[in-house]
């Protein structure tokens, strides 16, 4: 029976919700495993054993929103605020870019003031014009249409904003009044049309959130179309109100990391040829925690490409790892483990989605290779 699904599931053949939601409930080892085992089949056939590199920066912790799960929430008043200047991101970005990541990651708390969307907009042109970069990807929360359109114009070229959950009820659950699920889809549609690759995502084992729910938000990845996916377990922070409905065990954080491999495998199974990431939840979880969502299915992983002044600052849970570990460190650990698994890194590239270039050159109806740096 399993079998027959994981079969369907590897040829593309799009599985029913209620698949879906059994292979996401799975418990049995042997079963997870033949789950991962076919989702990683899947991703050779569609981007080969290469691991996609993003230098993540995270640019500040100011934050207009109060998410009840967030550790930068704007009520907390225990955390030092912090923005890096323009030159400390060039820097970091220059970094990254000289270690061949190729693409960087600009990720901030959401402002919408125009000193920000200034600010954002002259620090994406500044790296865009470095040598070596292929892609720049901004993750600023929900904007206006103008602002999303200067972002791109400036550059950037893909955004990463998440749903948090599909189900409207789960997301009321943990936001406050102010945010609205009907404004951050539409803020996606606003993406895809100012022409971004867009990516999105949801935190997994959230309190009251079922298998079903999770089959439920790889259908909305679906039905948006969306080009990547950044997801991970959700992980309680000591300042945010989210940690009190549902206490942390270790049981429950083991429960939830992996759940967070078979959401990655299952994602993997039904959107086929989009980029996936295997994020840093998943390894505040277990220490090769990223390396095994690479083997459940995932392809890109976005090393932390800032300095360590302000690492601890931008904790949006606990346990977050290598808040000592500066950028260099990262990239050797990164190489070293990544190797061990059997993988390559991809550098040098910008990496964009498989799924993106499918969309594009059906569009065009002419071929459109990724682009390296070089050509
Ligand atoms: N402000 C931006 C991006 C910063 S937060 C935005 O709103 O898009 C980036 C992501 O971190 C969030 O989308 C959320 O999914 C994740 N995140 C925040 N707090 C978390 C927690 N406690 N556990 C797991 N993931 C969390």
């Amino acid at each position: 029976m399993l079998d027959r699904i994981l079969a369907r599931g590897e040829a593309g053949a799009g599985l029913s919700a209620r698949e879906l939601t059994q292979l996401l409930n799975l418990e049995d080892p042997a079963e997870q495993q033949a789950l991962f085992d076919a989702a990683y089949r899947v991703k050779l056939r569609h981007v080969g054993p290469w691991v996609r590199l993003r230098g993540l920066i995270e640019m500040s912790n100011f934050c207009i929103r109060d998410c009840y799960y967030c550790g930068i929430r704007r009520s907390n008043r225990r955390i030092n605020r912090f923005e890096l200047s323009f030159d400390e991101i060039l820097a970091a970005a220059k970094n990254a870019l000289g270690f061949g990541y190729g693409s960087i990651v600009l990720q901030s708390g959401e402002r919408s003031d125009p000193d920000f969307v200034e600010f954002i907009e002259s620090v994406t042109a500044a790296i865009c014009a470095l040598p070596g970069c292929a892609g720049i990807t901004l993750s600023c929360g929900e904007q206006t249409m103008e602002t999303y359109r200067r972002w791109r114009r400036a550059g950037a070229e893909r955004y990463l904003l998440r749903i948090e959950s599909s189900n409207p009820r789960i997301f009321r659950s943990i936001h406050p009044a102010d945010a609205s699920f009907d404004d951050r889809v539409a803020a996606l549609h606003r993406l895809r049309e100012c022409d971004y690759q867009v990516g999105t995502g949801v935190m997994i084992g959230l309190p009251g959130q079922s298998g079903a729910d999770l089959a439920d938000d790889i259908e909305f990845f679906h039905r948006l179309d969306i080009d990547m996916i950044g997801m991970g377990p959700w992980l309680p922070h000591h300042d945010a109100p989210l940690r009190d409905v549902e206490p942390e065990t270790p049981e429950r954080a083991r429960k939830r990391f992996e759940l967070g491999l078979r959401m990655i495998a299952c994602t993997r199974l039904q959107l086929q040829d989009v980029n996936i990431a295997s994020t840093t939840a998943l390894q505040a979880l277990a220490p090769r925690g990223r390396e095994l969502g690479l083997l459940a299915g995932a392809n890109v992983i976005m090393p932390n490409a800032g300095g360590i002044e302000h690492r601890a600052d931008y904790t949006l849970y606990d346990n977050k790892p290598g808040l000592d570990e500066n950028a260099s460190e990262t990239r050797l650990a990164l190489e070293q483990s990544i190797a061990e698994i059997g993988e390559k890194i991809a550098y040098d590239v910008a990496g964009t989605s498989p799924h993106y270039l499918k969309r594009q050159s059906s569009q065009e109806k002419q071929p459109s290779p990724e682009p390296r740096i070089g050509d």
